[in-house]
């Protein structure tokens, strides 16, 4: 048993030590996309500069082996585990944690983790409580599906909170969506994704915002009201005006995407993390034998 669990756990650290790479470097196709048809529409000329210049970079970065951005960012990884997958989360953290500090290691990454007090650095992107897991468990299931999302610090850096009432309805959600990348302007390296976590709590509203830029770019919340506000809100906030990064132009964001919850009678959260034009993101699904599957476009 010691043996199989072994050879998983390395698996699954390979696995990590790969996906933080490959994310960094070579982004995917739906937000290829998405950037392109952004340039398509871009009709300001400092705004077609800006997109032509994204593109080219990203065409650089796979011609050169390269990454799309110096921002490394914070490691994030998106886990589902199945109930009988083999190996203990515990042990997925440590071959998570592992696998990070190995890539950067090895590739060599720029190390950006540093105490929060201190802001000594303190390893490979790695720390205390670094990198960051979110979990599902999934019944009947004896895979590991596991989705690394390096999130640069510009547009983490636009997250916001605020606790409307009940009584500020759908507006109170819009207007505060609104007004917080209005706010942002160009910081966060513009056009991205909006991520929207309405109702829940005040920590799980932000959860379910940095779900939603871990989305395939372009894909619709399964519940029809919260598909036509996600809609609503990309047009809303491309009339802002602020253009890819902050100069000015008809494209400031991609998308908007929204993940929600129930929530208390008289709470009404909303959540908003802004993911920047770098929209990196790879998965993996890991089988009980140790098997691996790397997928682009999860
Ligand atoms: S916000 Fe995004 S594009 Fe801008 S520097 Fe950070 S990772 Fe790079």
């Amino acid at each position: 048993m010691n043996t199989v669990e072994t050879d998983i756990q390395q698996a699954v650290e390979d696995a990590a030590a790969h996906l933080y790479v490959w994310a960094l470097k070579d982004i995917p196709q739906d937000l290829r996309d998405a950037l392109a048809a952004a340039a398509e529409t871009e009709t300001s000329v400092p705004g077609q500069r800006v997109l032509q210049t994204i593109l080219k970079n990203v065409q650089v970065a796979e011609r050169e082996n390269n990454l799309v951005c110096q921002d490394t960012g914070i490691a994030v990884y998106y886990c589902r585990v199945g109930e009988h997958f083999p190996l203990h989360p515990a042990r997925i953290y440590q071959a998570l944690y592992e696998g990070t500090m190995r890539a950067t290691v090895d590739h060599p990454l720029r190390s950006n983790i540093v105490h929060t007090l201190t802001r000594e650095n303190t390893g490979p992107n790695v720390g205390y409580r670094v990198p960051i897991v979110h979990w599902d468990f999934i019944a009947d299931w004896d895979g590991l599906d596991v989705k690394c999302v390096p999130k640069g610090s510009g547009s983490e850096n636009m997250s916001f909170l605020k606790m409307c009432v009940p009584a500020d309805g759908v507006k109170g959600i819009k207007t505060f969506v609104l007004e917080s990348i209005v706010g942002a302007g160009g910081k966060p390296c513009p056009p991205g994704i909006v991520g929207v976590g309405i109702g829940g709590s005040a920590d799980y509203a932000m959860h379910l915002a940095k779900e939603a830029i871990a989305r395939p770019v372009g894909t619709r919340n399964p519940d029809p009201l919260v598909a036509q506000l996600e809609d609503e809100l990309k047009d809303l906030l491309n009339e802002t005006g602020i253009g890819p990064m902050g100069l000015g132009g008809d494209v400031t964001v991609l998308q908007c995407h929204i993940e929600h919850a129930d929530t208390h009678m008289t709470l009404n959260p909303v959540a908003v993390n802004y993911q920047c034009w770098a929209a990196r993101r790879a998965s993996a699904h890991i089988g009980a034998d140790g098997s691996v599957d790397f997928d682009r476009e999860a």
